[in-house]
């Protein structure tokens, strides 16, 4: 009996398919690349590219959501250089953070939706961070990472954020994320938020870098899923590896 006949097929090809039940671990026994942490079978190494950005990004990481392979909050860090990244503890607020948001030199905005009444006075839109890029200050996206429950928790359990402008991203963007199951299109993850709020705050060039590596990534840890390789490289795939030439 041959390979073949021994496993399944796949209905739509009648190629073998590869066998499943040893895989059911998903994940667990992959061979992850020490540099991008994603499976080696579609490493995403050859894709980073960085780029400059006036406005800058801060997470604020759930402490559950920093050892998820999944987060996509950490690709921002590997496109933009001046990314920081803070856990989220409810007990002690991060100093260095606290320290950061009184520092002039930057203009700090919490990204969080205005569906409840009593931040009101607090909302502002995306022409507050185009008036903080007159005033030659640094316009930084403060970003809760984690699900949207945890990020919830996060604005109201962080007294050091009590006072920033909130900035809800408006977009029609739905979506592209393979890798969880969204509540819906228009919740978008981490590096799709900071994605849109570069694009709309006039940072064109960084927003396509990171946008082509968010794809890239998905495409990647989408497919390693199935044990299948990426052979060709992708339309997002060719564009960096243009820009790094
Ligand atoms: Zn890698």
């Amino acid at each position: 009996m041959s390979d073949s006949e021994n496993g399944e097929r796949d209905p739509a090809t009648g190629h073998p398919r590869p066998p499943r039940r040893e895989f059911k671990a998903r994940g667990s026994f992959v061979t992850r690349c020490l540099g991008c942490n994603l499976p080696e079978l579609n490493c995403l190494c050859p894709y980073q590219v960085k780029a400059d950005s006036i406005a800058q990004v801060w997470l604020l990481t759930h402490s559950i959501e920093h050892f998820k392979p999944t987060n996509t909050g950490r690709l921002i860090g590997d496109v933009l250089t001046q990314t920081r990244v803070f856990t989220w503890y409810r007990t002690a607020p991060d100093e260095e953070l606290a320290v950061l948001l009184e520092d002039p030199r930057y203009a700090p905005f919490v990204i969080f939706p205005d569906d409840q009444p009593d931040y009101a006075e607090r909302v502002v839109d995306i022409n507050a961070v185009h008036a903080v890029k007159q005033q030659a200050r640094i316009p930084v996206f403060v970003i809760l990472d984690g699900t949207w429950r945890q990020a919830r928790r996060m604005f109201r359990k962080s007294p050091y954020l009590d006072t920033l402008p909130v900035l809800p991203l408006r977009t029609e963007r739905e979506t592209r994320y393979r890798l969880r199951k969204p509540a819906s299109k228009a919740h978008l993850c981490t590096a799709e938020v900071a994605i849109e709020l570069l694009r709309q705050s006039g940072d064109e060039n960084a927003a396509d870098v990171l946008d082509d590596y968010f794809d890239v990534f998905n495409d990647s840890y989408a497919e390693s899923r199935y044990y299948r390789k990426i052979a060709q490289p992708t339309a997002a795939m060719q564009r960096l590896l243009d820009r790094k030439g």
